[in-house]
């Protein structure tokens, strides 16, 4: 395995190159803060040209059979699991994520790209019987066009393979933009699809300035899909934008996911699992458990637990398998986060454990835990998108549910009870567009993935992904 981090160049038309002007972005490693590398930096010259090939390659790949598609996708799938330590790696440079989980998210890539490319073959259309002799009347699923795709540095390769895999299979073409921050990784996601035999154009990727990129590309009439994975906010100005000019639009956005614990639970089983998820990706997790909600009878050895749990986890540089908690991303989660805690500490919250940055080199945060936080900390209505766990206690249905579904976000919820009835009962209740009970069962490529309120709509995920990237047609025919 070499641990050597590449530059990073932009594809277009089937060719790696750099920015036309010669622009590049430094890429940092946030275990130590040092350059490691850059990625070319697009402008608009450099999006035409991914435009003009993105127009070109969809005429040539919505005639390429499903069958061709599947072949195709299926060597980029394997051409990932072989290239999985030298990713995962690169991956660890950028983001911070510990090698295990980095690699793990390869390979599950690996997967989705299978998943994807088997829903290609299974793209078809009905007939519907006609009220007159001689009619023929049939609904045909057609690629929708050139796809314009954003995402984020949280996972470098689930985010960007998912709105690929979609498009590719469907017979779309599509230009990304890949996440500045970690941009190697997703680069060497799209070289599988390259070197799988995907014919020039089909798939292009850009970086540069996030805005400057989505203003340009969703208005531009080649572009006739918008898929965006990030924060709220962003997603609902370029709803907005794309709404405008009556594009398609898939937004999967930011949680703020209820972790509920009822008083007849398996107390361990929940700590157990929650803790893991809490603290993966250093909580950079759009359905990480966020609001813990636990019952009374079991509050203090839930708060013991989770406590014992956080300030024992090992943290340090993802590249050295003991640490099983990297850094935060970037500076801006480190500010982030220290403004989460003081906000709510100011507000009267008590610090079990953590609460501050870690060592004086690197953009490392303290796995931490607080109580009686106030109902109007920030942290109790933002995404905290960190290593912060805020633990209340609970002692009525009703009033756990209003708290569950207080908020505009309804992406993940999770509940932990032994009663069927329970489970029935906060499985219809909560407002959310995944909910997980007693484990952690979200992400599945087979599943659905996606929300409901300010978390987005549509789904990148289960039969129902494949959909985002085709039109319905209807012919109608009668015989002469
Ligand atoms: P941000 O809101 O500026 O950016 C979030 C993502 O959106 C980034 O990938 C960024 O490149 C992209 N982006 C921002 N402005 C854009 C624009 N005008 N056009 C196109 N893309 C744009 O903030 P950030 O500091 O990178 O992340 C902070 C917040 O973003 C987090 O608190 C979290 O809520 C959210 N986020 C969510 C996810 C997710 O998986 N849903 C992933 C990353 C970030």
């Amino acid at each position: 395995m070499t641990n050597a981090y590449p530059n990073t160049e932009l594809h277009i038309a089937g060719k790696w190159m750099p920015a036309a002007a010669g622009e590049t972005i430094d890429v940092l490693n946030p275990a130590t803060e040092e350059p490691i590398g850059n990625v070319a930096h697009a402008r608009i010259p450099d999006l035409d040209a991914a435009l003009e090939a993105a127009e070109a390659g969809f005429r040539v790949w919505k005639e390429v059979s499903a069958m061709e598609r599947y072949n195709v996708m299926r060597k980029a799938a394997n051409l990932v699991r072989e290239r999985a330590d030298e990713i995962g790696a690169m991956m660890t440079m950028e983001q911070g994520k510990p090698l295990g989980e980095a690699k793990i998210e390869t390979l599950f890539g690996a997967d989705i790209i299978d998943w994807f490319a088997e829903e290609a073959r299974r793209a078809y259309g009905w007939v519907i019987p006609a009220r007159m002799g001689g009619v023929t009347q049939m609904v045909v699923k057609e690629p929708v066009g050139p796809v314009a795709a954003f995402t984020p540095w949280n996972f470098p390769i689930n985010q960007a393979v998912r709105k690929l895999s979609g498009a590719v299979a469907a017979g779309c073409s599509i230009i990304l933009k890949g996440p500045e921050e970690t941009p190697a990784s997703c680069a060497a996601l799209v070289r599988c699809f390259v070197d799988a035999g995907l014919p020039d154009g089909v798939v292009n990727l850009v970086y540069g300035v996030p805005a400057e990129i989505s203003e340009y590309l969703i208005p531009h009439r080649t572009i006739r899909k918008v898929t965006f994975t990030g924060s709220t906010a962003v997603g609902k100005q370029l709803a907005a934008l794309a709404g405008a000019h009556m594009k398609r639009v898939t937004m999967e956005l930011g949680g703020h996911s209820p972790a509920i614990v009822f008083e007849d639970a398996d107390v361990e089983v929940a700590l157990k699992v929650l803790t893991a998820n809490k603290f993966r990706n250093a909580g950079q997790v759009c359905v990480s458990p966020t609001r813990f909600l636990v019952h009374e009878k079991h509050y203090d050895r839930f708060v013991e637990g989770f406590t014992e749990f956080a300030a024992t986890l090992p943290v340090g540089d993802g590249m050295d398998p003991d640490n099983k908690m990297g850094p935060l991303a970037h500076d801006r989660r480190i500010d982030a986060i220290e403004g989460f805690v003081s906000d709510a500490v100011g507000k009267g919250a008590t610090l079990q454990t953590g609460g501050k940055r870690k060592g004086n080199k690197g953009y490392f945060f303290e796995p931490t835990v607080m109580t009686d936080v106030p109902l109007d900390a920030r942290i109790m209505n933002e995404e905290p998108f960190g290593p912060v766990a805020p633990i209340s206690s609970f002692s009525d249905f009703d009033a756990v549910v209003a708290e569950a579904n207080r908020l505009d976000y309804g992406l993940a919820a999770y509940a932990y009870t032994k009663s069927v009835k329970t489970a029935e009962a906060i499985g219809s209740a909560f407002e959310s567009g995944m909910v997980s009970i007693n484990h952690h069962g979200i992400g599945l490529i087979e599943t659905p993935f996606g929300g409901v309120k300010d978390s987005g709509y549509g789904s990148e995920g289960g039969s129902e992904a494949i959909d985002a990237y085709l039109n319905t047609k209807f012919i109608t025919q009668a015989g002469l």
